[in-house]
C-alpha cells in the first residue's frame, strides 16, 4: 500500500513556481544526478519553462547592469579620455602622440587656459556624457587644428561636439575662430605659411633658416604619402626659387 502510493505520487510533479502539475519526466523537470543515490536522479523543483524564464531574466538583467557600468564607466575622466584615445591610435589621420599620458596632457593644458569651456564656443560648459545613443553637443570631442596633419601635441584641440559638426559648415565667426587657433600655434602657423609657400618669402628670409621646420613637416606627413610627396615637391620648388634669388 505505502509503495504503491508513494510510486503514484512520483509520476507526477508539480511546479513549486507556477503550481502547474506535469508528468515527472525530463521532458517537463530539469534532471541532476541524485545527491545520494546511484544512478538515480533528481528533478528541479520548478518546471523547464520556469527554469528557462529565470534564465532569461537573470540575463537580461544582467546584460542592462554590465551596459550601465561600461556608460558609468566611460563617463568618468578616465574612461572618457581613453576612449578618445583610442580611437586616435585607430584613426588612418595618423597619430604623432608617445602615450596616452601625452595626450591627457595637452586636455589638462587645454583646461589651464579654457576650464571645461569650448574654446569656439564659450558659453559652453563641455560634458562627457554618454549612452543617449545619440551625440551630444556639449559633449568634449577631439579636433585636429590642421586636418592635413596627424594627431599630436602641436595639433589638437578639444573642442564642442557642436563646434565640431559647424566646423563643416563654416561660418565667418566659426573661421575667424579658427584662424586665431591656427594662428596662435606656431606649429599650425608654420605649415600654413609652408602650404602657401609664404614661409621663406614671409620675412625675405634665407632659405636655411626654415629648412628644419620644412624638414620636420614633411616628416609629420608620412601619414600620407601623396600629401608627403606634394610638400617634398614644394620643397624643391623653394629651394629652386632660393638659388635664383642668390
Ligand atoms: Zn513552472
Amino acid at each position: 500500500m505505502t509503495l504503491r502510493r508513494k510510486h503514484k505520487k512520483e509520476m507526477k510533479k508539480t511546479c513549486n513556481k507556477c503550481g502547474n502539475t506535469y508528468p515527472r519526466t525530463e521532458e517537463y523537470f530539469y534532471a541532476k544526478k541524485h545527491g545520494s543515490l546511484i544512478n538515480s536522479v533528481e528533478y528541479y523543483n520548478e518546471c523547464i519553462e520556469c527554469s528557462n524564464k529565470r534564465s532569461r531574466k537573470w540575463k537580461d538583467e544582467n546584460k542592462e547592469r554590465r551596459r550601465e557600468a561600461d556608460i558609468k564607466y566611460k563617463e568618468t575622466k578616465t574612461g572618457y579620455f581613453k576612449e578618445l584615445y583610442s580611437s586616435i591610435e585607430r584613426s588612418t589621420h595618423g597619430n604623432n602622440f608617445k602615450s596616452y599620458e601625452e595626450f591627457l596632457d595637452c586636455w589638462e593644458k587645454q583646461k589651464e587656459i579654457y576650464g571645461l569651456n569650448c574654446p569656439y564656443y564659450p558659453s559652453i560648459q563641455m560634458t562627457r556624457i554618454k549612452g543617449t545613443g545619440k551625440a551630444t553637443d556639449t559633449n568634449i570631442s577631439k579636433d585636429r587644428i590642421l586636418s592635413s596633419m596627424p594627431y599630436g601635441p602641436k595639433n589638437i584641440m578639444f573642442i564642442s561636439w557642436k563646434a565640431n559638426n559647424e566646423k563643416g559648415n563654416v561660418t565667418p565667426y566659426l573661421a575667424t575662430r579658427y584662424l586665431e587657433f591656427v594662428n596662435k600655434s606656431e606649429y599650425c602657423r608654420k605649415i600654413t605659411e609652408f602650404e602657401l609657400t609664404k614661409l621663406n618669402n614671409l620675412h625675405r628670409r634665407r632659405f636655411g633658416d626654415d629648412i628644419e621646420i620644412i624638414a620636420a613637416i614633411i616628416e609629420d606627413a608620412k601619414h600620407d604619402v601623396k600629401l608627403q610627396h606634394e610638400y617634398i615637391e614644394k620643397m624643391i620648388e623653394l629651394f629652386k626659387d632660393e638659388r635664383k634669388d642668390n
